[in-house]
């Protein structure tokens, strides 16, 4: 047992909000160990989680951002951060183990800075996504198909407004999210017609693993609609 003190790692970040360096975990790739992955893609781990450190927060001014996206803010929504989110800021380091508790007020954070900042319609379903995702390990159902419901609502729009890939998605892999969204959410109608959009898509071709899950999830979203209108 002497992983704890090696599975995390301090990274020194510069604020390109506020010019401040702080000092941020990073959690080690090769010490991630997968437990289960769900439908919707929400991964379970038996190691420490990597979604509680893929955001960075500054401690001085509270510019919370995906870590890939972190240093390339422009410099009108710097402009905006410090008008808008530096003044409230009341001083926070999130430079240390994170646990759930935290990651949730992190994501929230960053949600709450990509509406303000009229980030696109997907960086927003990813964000309200991963927060369902962090109720989940808490088993608070309500709270997370609460904010599943906002992941849907963006992800639909994206799919209509964006150009793919969106979020690292195909539009076959992102028919299929949105078929298990709405399954989840229990738009079962809705559901089968993505899911069946999912199994039509060209795209499908690449992604052997999706299309099986795509049937299956089909299937399910079927067997759960015969469940509910027993008499059609
Ligand atoms: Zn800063």
């Amino acid at each position: 047992m002497n992983g704890n003190m090696e599975e995390l790692y301090d990274k020194d970040v510069h604020c390109p909000v506020c010019s401040e360096k702080f000092s941020t975990k990073k959690l080690r790739r090769s010490v991630v160990r997968v437990q289960s992955t769900d439908a919707d893609f929400c991964v379970h781990y038996k190691s420490e989680n990597p979604y509680f450190y893929s955001l960075w927060v500054c401690k001085k001014c509270g510019y919370t951002e995906f870590e890939n996206r972190f240093e390339n803010i422009t410099k009108k929504n710097a402009e905006i951060i410090k008008k808008e989110i530096m003044p409230k800021w009341v001083s926070r380091d999130y430079g240390g183990r994170r646990d759930v508790a935290q990651a949730m007020q992190i994501y929230k954070l960053a949600l709450y800075q990509a509406e303000l900042l009229e980030k696109e319609f997907s960086h927003k379903a990813v964000l309200c996504l991963m927060i369902a995702w962090l109720y989940r390990y808490e088993s608070d159902n309500a709270s997370e198909i609460k904010f599943m419901k906002s992941a849907l609502e963006l992800y639909s729009k994206a799919y209509s407004a964006e150009e793919f890939p969106i979020g690292g998605m195909d539009s076959a892999k992102l028919s299929y999210l949105i078929g298990e969204l709405n399954r989840r959410c229990g738009n079962l109608k809705e559901s089968i017609k993505w899911f069946g959009k999912a199994i039509d898509d060209p795209n499908m071709k690449k992604s052997i693993h999706i299309k099986k899950k795509a049937r299956e999830q089909w299937h399910l979203a079927a067997e759960e609609y015969k469940a509910i209108r027993p008499s059609e």
